[in-house]
């Protein structure tokens, strides 16, 4: 067992932490403040091949395993949350579904287009009144000859409004529930499709977060994806290496929270000595280090075991539960280190704190992954 990583993964760890600190960090909290997307980092990132990580190169993209897609997240998350999200939602969610299953003409269709950034994935499964119970939907997709019209409204949906392409998921087949939902793809600009509010939010700020509707939205039978009537189940294989990329986002913003809070308590002084003196303070740093190396551990666990072939639901809900409440933590504990200045948005350590709370909600709250674990070791439905 070996627990470094190996030359590839450490030279894109090099590539990614570059780009972040050099070309992310300087901008972020202007970003945030100004609650903006960022379009204008889009073509450095696809540049990078941050757009394509998982797809192969045959389509344009960087044809990287998911251990590459996790430490790309965790990098740009370590000098921006936002952005992380928008790397990880458009590689992880729109991108991905496209991408596992798609037919070969889709692939070439999007695949291309969503490597170089020209269309930005989204991905629509939840709704005003579902989210923990996503099939509970009430989108519905009914069949016309070889069209489909679409009707509902979507929620929460990441690129939703800068996207180019979003996958919905939509009722085919009502009286079956989960599995009478397929997903469809739906180019942004397509008639009837619009982002109906832009959500204001607590964090992740100059992440693209909208209310989407669907008024009679009609596409063709091409733009369906997968099997009729398999869209949720394919979905909840999409969650499971979704689920990996948020851990790693929740990695990133806890490793740069620790950064902060060292740097600060080796300078600040109080008692004529510096704060990182007291043991009080000590202990905080040494809690917040073993909490993040355990996160990382199951981070990269299920990572790897996303590539291998077997189930990996248990894990990815592990990691996800697990790097989520400790990045919440280890903001926290960063914002305490840093005293009334940590409360003020001249330190960035607020910025990280209310963007980490996201992790612990978005791609299934931590009471969901509870449930998903607490389910798999119980046998139960
Ligand atoms: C910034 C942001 C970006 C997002 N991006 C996307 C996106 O791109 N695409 C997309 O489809 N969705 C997206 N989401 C939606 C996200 O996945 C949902 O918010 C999440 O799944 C929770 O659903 P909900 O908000 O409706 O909460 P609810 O399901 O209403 O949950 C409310 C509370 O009840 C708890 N709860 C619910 N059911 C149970 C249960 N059975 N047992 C115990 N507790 C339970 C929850 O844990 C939570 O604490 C995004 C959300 C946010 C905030």
């Amino acid at each position: 067992m070996d627990f470094a990583l190996d030359e590839l993964h450490s030279t894109i760890q090099k590539t990614a932490r570059a780009f972040a600190q050099n070309e992310v960090l300087p901008h972020a909290t202007s970003w945030d403040r100004e609650e903006r997307f960022p379009k204008e980092i889009v073509p450095k990132l696809s540049e990078l091949g941050f757009l394509g990580i998982r797809i192969p190169e045959e389509y344009g993209g960087s044809g990287l395993a998911t251990l590459a897609y996790s430490i790309i997240v965790e990098e740009i998350a370590r000098a921006d949350g936002s952005l992380a999200l928008t790397v990880a939602s458009h590689n992880g969610l729109g991108t991905a579904h496209i991408l596992a299953f798609g037919d070969e003409g889709q692939k070439k269709r999007w695949l291309p287009r969503l490597a170089t950034g020209e269309m930005l994935g989204a991905w629509a499964l939840t709704e005003p009144g579902s989210g923990s119970d996503a099939a509970g939907m009430a989108t519905t997709a009914v069949r016309r000859g070889d069209r489909w019209v679409l009707n509902g409204t979507k929620m929460f949906i990441t690129q939703g409004s800068v996207g180019g392409v979003c996958v919905v998921l939509a009722l085919t087949t009502p009286e079956r529930k989960q599995r009478g939902i397929t997903a469809f793809a739906v180019e942004h600009g397509t008639p009837g499709m619009r982002p109906s509010k832009h959500l204001e939010k607590l964090g992740m700020r100059s992440s693209d977060t909208v209310e989407l509707v669907f008024e009679d939205v009609e596409i063709g039978d091409d733009q369906r994806l997968g099997a009729l009537d398999m869209g949720f189940i394919d979905t909840l294989k999409i969650l499971d290496r979704g689920r990996v990329s948020i851990a790693s986002l929740a990695l990133g913003l806890g490793e740069a929270a620790l950064d902060m809070a060292v740097r600060y308590a080796k300078d600040r002084k109080q008692f004529g000595k510096p704060i990182s003196d007291f043991q009080a303070i000590q202990w905080m740093v040494a809690d917040m280090r073993t909490e993040l190396d355990a996160a990382r551990l199951l981070v990269w666990r299920a990572a790897v075991l996303a590539d291998s072939g077997e189930r990996y639901s248990r894990e990815a809900s592990m990691a996800k539960l697990y790097a989520s409440e400790v990045a919440t933590r280890a903001c926290n504990k960063a914002l305490q280190i840093h005293g009334g200045y940590g409360y003020t948005r001249e330190f960035v350590v607020e910025r990280h704190l209310r963007d980490a709370k996201l992790c612990e909600i978005g791609e299934g709250t931590s009471e969901v992954q509870r449930l998903v674990i607490a389910r798999s070791i119980l046998n139960v439905a």
